[in-house]
């Protein structure tokens, strides 16, 4: 008998760690790689940061903390969503979590019923689906293309919505697209869901702090206030300030919803590390503005990258608002063949192609949902994207 269950069966590797994985197992070998692959900001965390996390250990902040989070850390996320966002909680709505994916995950296991349905715009973030799938939901994306800018539309989501939907996921600015939904789009998504009240909202909103330009982030609960009783917004340290290792996350919703995710987590993690809580508490009440200095730097790599993968041909690719992403469109480069005669079918092959013949790590978005397209970290450093564009120009320019 087999020692791992149905449930966990069809459960896939995450795509981004298998192609970050991939690249550093060639690396190992001596190959000459630069890996776009990965969804993590190149800057170190910020000294301040770090150093709450030191006295942290030093004055004795190694033990279990609540489950929930420290309180004082709830109250900086409270502070934190007030001036933000415009939203106001109590300390009994907020819960942290090791990452905002524990969160997520936390409120899917919760509340999915066998059957349950999640709505999700694709291209989408790699671990919903095999998030919802673990929680007993059935995973519902909806294809949105880059005509809407890679968003759901209003028609699109209410022709998705049946009497089994429990929850829309919204992810903005989105990985792997960087599309971010405007205040115009968030009040007329808000118009059909008021139309469903059965129906809950998770904004995953992680990305929050890169947006680039005249750009404005906002977020579903301060444009529909009305709704806030079905909301849960996510978000956390780890992109905003660089504290991807530190495994800190944090949603705020309705009481009921917050105290089940406490309650598995209290039964699973108990909680993140406490000296992590310690550091986060400092990223949040602590000075702001190195987030500035990241944007202007993720902002002129950025269109660094995109004006040059525009000069391959076949490639296509928007200018995102946020993230630290680009998603270019492929379709002009498939069914070409290698100069080892291997025919390019998929956005995979392309990946592959680009791996071995550039030595440069990027993800399939088949992995998103989303095909044919690549995923383009440019979170590193200017000279390695500099580099890496240029080998990507010449590998295609090869194909025929
Ligand atoms: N949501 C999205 C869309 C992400 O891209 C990520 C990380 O890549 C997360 C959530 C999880 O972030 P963390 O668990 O590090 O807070």
């Amino acid at each position: 008998m087999d020692i791992i269950s149905q449930r966990f069966s069809s459960v896939k590797p995450s795509l981004t760690k298998a192609m970050t994985q991939r690249a550093t197992t060639l690396q190992g070998q001596g190959c000459d790689i630069i890996t776009l692959s990965q969804g993590e900001p190149d800057f170190p965390t910020p000294v301040s940061i770090c150093e709450a996390g030191i006295e942290a250990i030093c004055a004795g902040n190694t033990k279990y903390t609540a489950v929930a989070g420290i309180e004082p850390l709830r109250e900086a996320i409270i502070e934190k969503f007030s001036r933000d966002n415009g939203l106001n909680f109590s300390t009994d709505q907020v819960s942290v979590g090791c990452g905002a994916k524990q969160v997520l995950f936390n409120a899917l296991m919760v509340s999915l019923n066998p059957g349950d349905e999640v709505i999700f715009p694709t291209p989408c973030w790699v671990s919903y689906p095999d998030m919802i799938h673990l929680a007993g939901g059935i995973p519902v994306p909806v294809s949105c293309p880059p005509s809407t800018g890679f968003k759901i539309t209003p028609d699109l989501l209410e022709a998705a919505i049946t009497n089994k939907t429990k929850w829309l996921m919204l992810n903005s600015p989105s990985n792997p697209t960087g599309a971010v939904y405007s205040r115009a789009e968030l009040g007329a998504l808000a118009d059909v869901l008021r139309k469903h009240p059965d129906v809950w909202v998770l904004c995953d909103d992680i990305y929050e702090k890169l947006v680039y330009g005249d750009v404005e982030f906002t977020t579903l609960a301060q444009i529909a206030p009305d709704l806030g009783d079905r909301i849960l917004t996510v978000n956390g340290v780890s992109k905003a300030y660089a504290m991807t290792g530190w495994r800190v996350g944090y949603g705020a919703g309705p009481a009921h919803l917050i105290k089940a995710m406490n309650t598995l987590q209290g039964q699973t993690t108990s909680h993140t590390s406490s000296i992590s809580q310690y550091a986060a508490l400092e990223a949040l009440r602590g000075s702001q503005d190195f987030i500035k200095a990241f944007q202007s730097t993720y902002q002129s790599r950025r269109d660094l990258v995109v004006d040059r993968l525009n000069r391959v041909e076949g490639m296509s690719c928007h200018r995102p608002d946020g993230a630290f992403y680009v998603f270019p469109d492929c379709s002009g480069l498939m069914n070409k063949q290698t100069p080892q005669g291997k025919l390019i079918k998929t956005d995979s092959d392309l990946t592959m192609y680009l791996l071995e013949e550039a030595g440069v790590a990027t993800v399939p978005g088949s992995g998103f949902l989303a095909s044919p397209f690549i995923r383009i970290s440019y979170a590193t450093s200017t000279t390695d994207l500099e580099s890496a564009c240029d080998r990507i120009i010449a590998a295609c320019h090869l194909l025929k």
